[in-house]
C-alpha cells in the first residue's frame, strides 16, 4: 500500500497502476545492463554557500537514460529497487561515481563535497558503513567531504538499529543530513535524536516562503532550532531571486535550487564553478 500525493491511504482502482508495476519490474531487470552500457548516470545539483556565494559541493541525483523511453526520472524507480531488493546496487554505483567525482574536483584544488541519498531501508544493518569507508579510502576523499542524505520517515524514527548505523557513519567521518524535512513528522525530539550535521527544508516550504507568511515562520523557527542544535541549514528548491533573498535573511546556510543550477553534468557544474577548472578535466 502506498500513500498516493494528496497523503490519502486509499486511491481508487486504476488498471495503469498494474501496467507501471509491470513495467517497473521489468525495468528493474535491466538494471544491471543499463549501468553496464552507462545508462545510468549522475546529475549533479550545486549548493551555494550563502554568506561566500560561492559553489561549496553538489547533490549526486541519479538518472536513468533509457535507449527506447528517455530520461527516467528517479522516483520511477527508486522506490522499486527499494522493494525489489536492487537499492544496495543502485545505491553503490551512485556512491561510487560520486565519490570519485569528488575526490578528482579535489584534487585539481578545489574545495568540494558530495551528497548522496541513501533509502532508509539501506540503514537497517552496517553494511553501508563498509562500503562507504571502502570507496572513501579507494578515491582517498576526505570523509568529511562525504554528506549521506537520509529522508526523515517513521522508520527513521523508530529503528533503533538505524540510528546505529548513522552513529557509525558519522564515527568515520562522514556528514549526516536530514532531507525532505518538514514534510514527515519532525518534532523537536526527533531532531535531537537523529544523529545528523545538517536539515535540508522541503521545497514545499520553501517555495512558499516569499507568499505565505506562515510558510515563512515555520521556515524561520525551523532555522533557529536547527541552529540552536548546531545543525547546518540547507534550503532545497529556491527557484527565484525573491526566495533567496529571505532565506538568507533568515540565516539559511546553503541553498539549493533551480535558480542556483539544475542537476547537470560534472563537466558542466565544472564550468559554473569555475570556467578554468572545466578546462583541466576535459
Ligand atoms: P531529493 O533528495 O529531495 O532531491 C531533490 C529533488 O528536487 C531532485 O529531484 C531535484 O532535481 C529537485 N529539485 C531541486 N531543485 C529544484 C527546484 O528548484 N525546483 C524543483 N521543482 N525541483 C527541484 P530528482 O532528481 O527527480 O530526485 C527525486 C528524488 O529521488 C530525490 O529527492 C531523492 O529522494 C531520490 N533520489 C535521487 N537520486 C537518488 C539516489 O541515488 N538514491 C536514492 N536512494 N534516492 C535518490
Ligand atoms: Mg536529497
Ligand atoms: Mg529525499
Ligand atoms: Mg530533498
Amino acid at each position: 500500500d502506498e500513500a498516493s500525493a494528496d497523503g490519502s491511504k486509499w486511491k481508487a482502482f486504476d488498471p495503469a497502476h498494474l501496467v507501471d508495476a509491470e513495467w517497473r519490474l521489468s525495468l528493474l531487470g535491466q538494471l544491471d545492463s543499463a549501468i553496464g552500457r552507462g545508462d545510468i548516470w549522475v546529475a549533479y545539483q550545486p549548493k551555494l554557500d550563502m554568506r561566500t556565494n560561492s559553489i561549496i559541493g553538489a547533490e549526486a541525483l541519479v538518472r536513468w537514460s533509457h535507449p527506447e523511453k528517455g530520461v527516467i526520472a528517479p522516483d520511477e524507480f527508486i522506490r522499486a529497487a527499494e522493494q525489489h531488493g536492487r537499492i544496495d546496487r543502485l545505491t553503490d554505483f551512485v556512491l561510487e561515481s560520486a565519490i570519485r567525482s569528488a575526490a578528482g574536483v579535489n584534487a585539481i584544488g578545489m574545495s568540494f563535497s558530495v551528497a548522496v541519498n541513501i533509502s532508509t531501508t539501506l540503514l537497517d544493518d552496517q553494511r553501508i558503513v563498509a562500503t562507504v569507508q571502502l570507496l572513501l579510502n579507494r578515491y582517498k576523499l576526505r570523509p568529511d567531504l562525504l554528506t549521506l542524505e537520509v529522508t526523515e520517515s517513521t522508520a527513521l524514527q523508530t529503528g533503533a538499529e538505524s540510528m546505529r548505523t548513522l552513529e557509525a557513519l558519522r564515527d568515520i567521518g562522514v556528514q549526516i543530513s536530514v532531507d525532505d524535512y518538514g514534510t514527515g513528522h519532525s518534532t523537536l525530539e526527533y531532531l535531537r535524536a537523529i544523529p545528523s550535521d545538517e536539515i535540508k527544508i522541503d521545497r514545499g516550504f520553501v517555495a512558499n516562503v516569499a507568499h505565505y507568511s506562515n510558510d515563512r515562520l515555520l521556515v524561520e523557527s525551523t532555522i533557529k532550532l536547527a541552529h540552536s542544535l548546531g545543525r547546518k541549514v540547507v534550503a532545497e528548491g529556491i527557484e527565484d531571486e525573491a526566495t533567496r533573498v529571505i532565506l538568507m535573511s533568515l540565516g539559511c546556510d546553503v541553498a539549493q535550487g533551480y535558480l542556483i543550477g539544475k542537476p547537470m553534468k560534472l563537466v558542466q557544474l565544472m564550468q559554473l564553478c569555475t570556467p578554468d577548472a572545466a578546462s583541466l578535466t576535459s
